[in-house]
């Protein structure tokens, strides 16, 4: 779904990325929280490199749009369905890279904005092919309000993150806190894949995922970017 965002410098951009590149398990304080969540190779383990998985551009909705727990959930009857918020930090990237230095990497970035990297927990945990159905949900990628160029959003390792559930605060971090910075990242990433202007990389979630469910609002506060805020609504079946 095209999403089209604001930019500080007063122009605008449709994201229509080729990929949507997300880390598992880049907070400390989110892999010791692994037994409540529950899923296929998520253990207490520190990673000794990023950890990566895809989400397809179809999940990308834009402020305020809603949030679909798809009616297919219902029709499995498990006995807790649970759906999460994970508020992340997201950067949109500039130039066509491929294996790039940590040096050199954020010279690649055309700027950062909020993202909900939403979860299916159960299909994430008995999907055989693992996390790709579970994460890749139309919806399942808020994105927004705005992306903010590197010039203007300080120092991107120290930002504040916040997540709120029905204006209940549920996930607060610094990305100062992320187990691979931005640079390695980007590094590692593209040392694996050519990235191409507009791809997202999405850098994982700190602690106090949880589940949504129908009727809630759930907003994701970055520092220096603003909040992005979405109602979830369940599909009639
Ligand atoms: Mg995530």
């Amino acid at each position: 779904m095209d999403v089209t965002l604001p930019m500080t410098d007063g122009t605008t951009v449709t994201l229509r990325p080729s990929k949507i590149i997300a880390l598992g398990l880049n907070y400390l304080e989110h892999i010791r929280e692994s037994g409540s969540v529950n899923v296929q190779n998520f253990t207490d383990e520190v990673p000794e490199e990023p950890v990566l998985f895809a989400k397809t551009p179809n999940v990308l909705i834009g402020p305020g749009e809603t949030i679909i727990l798809p009616a297919l959930i219902e029709r499995y009857h498990f006995d807790e369905p649970r759906t999460d918020y994970e508020g992340e930090l997201a950067l949109i990237i500039r130039d066509r890279i491929r294996n790039v230095s940590e040096e050199e990497a954020l010279d690649h970035i055309l700027g950062f904005t909020c993202f909900n990297d939403v979860s299916q927990r159960n299909f994430q945990r008995s999907d055989k092919s693992g996390w790709f159905r579970g994460k890749s949900l139309d919806t399942f990628g808020p994105i927004g309000p705005v992306i903010v160029g590197p010039g203007e959003i300080g120092d991107p390792q120290n930002l504040r993150i916040r997540t709120r559930l029905n204006g209940r605060l549920v996930q607060e971090a610094s990305t100062s806190q992320m187990i691979f910075p931005i640079p390695a990242i980007i590094a590692f990433v593209s040392a694996n894949f050519t990235l191409e202007p507009g791809d997202i990389i999405s850098t994982g979630t700190p602690s106090g995922v949880g589940p949504l469910t129908d009727g809630d609002v759930v907003e994701v506060e970055i520092e220096n970017i603003g909040i992005l805020r979405n109602p979830v609504r369940a599909e009639k079946s």
